[in-house]
């Protein structure tokens, strides 16, 4: 019987019935939250993009430290598995091969050689 008041929308300002879909009140102008699931979603992604970011960065610094002070290439793998977790195997792939070739090498002495020559 009620049918009609389920699916009713009222003015969180004014209180006068909506229509579905509507973006403001037709009476007070107010704009109702209709859209505010999506526009979370849109801030949360970009947060979560700016989270890689800086994985990357610091994933590639790490890597980069690594040729000289191998421990620190387990930081910028740790990253990589993180951002392979968020699914960015493009971004975690190069990281995660480049950083194992630099803590090889700085295994290998490439920055006491690298000292060694300066
Ligand atoms: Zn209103």
């Amino acid at each position: 019987m009620d049918s009609q008041d389920k699916s009713q929308k009222y003015c969180s300002n004014c209180g006068s019935p909506l229509n579905d879909g509507i973006k403001f009140c037709p009476k007070c102008g107010v704009p109702q939250d209709q859209g505010k699931e999506s526009s979370g979603a849109f801030i949360t992604s970009t947060d979560k993009s700016k989270t890689h970011t800086s994985y990357i960065a610091w994933g590639w610094v790490c890597a980069a430290v690594s040729l000289f002070i191998p421990i620190v290439g387990a930081g910028s793998i740790t990253f990589g598995v993180l951002l392979i977790k968020d699914k960015r195997l493009s971004a975690a792939i190069p990281l995660i091969v480049c950083s194992s070739i630099f803590i090889i090498l700085g295994l290998t002495g490439f920055g006491a050689g690298f000292f060694g020559a300066l």
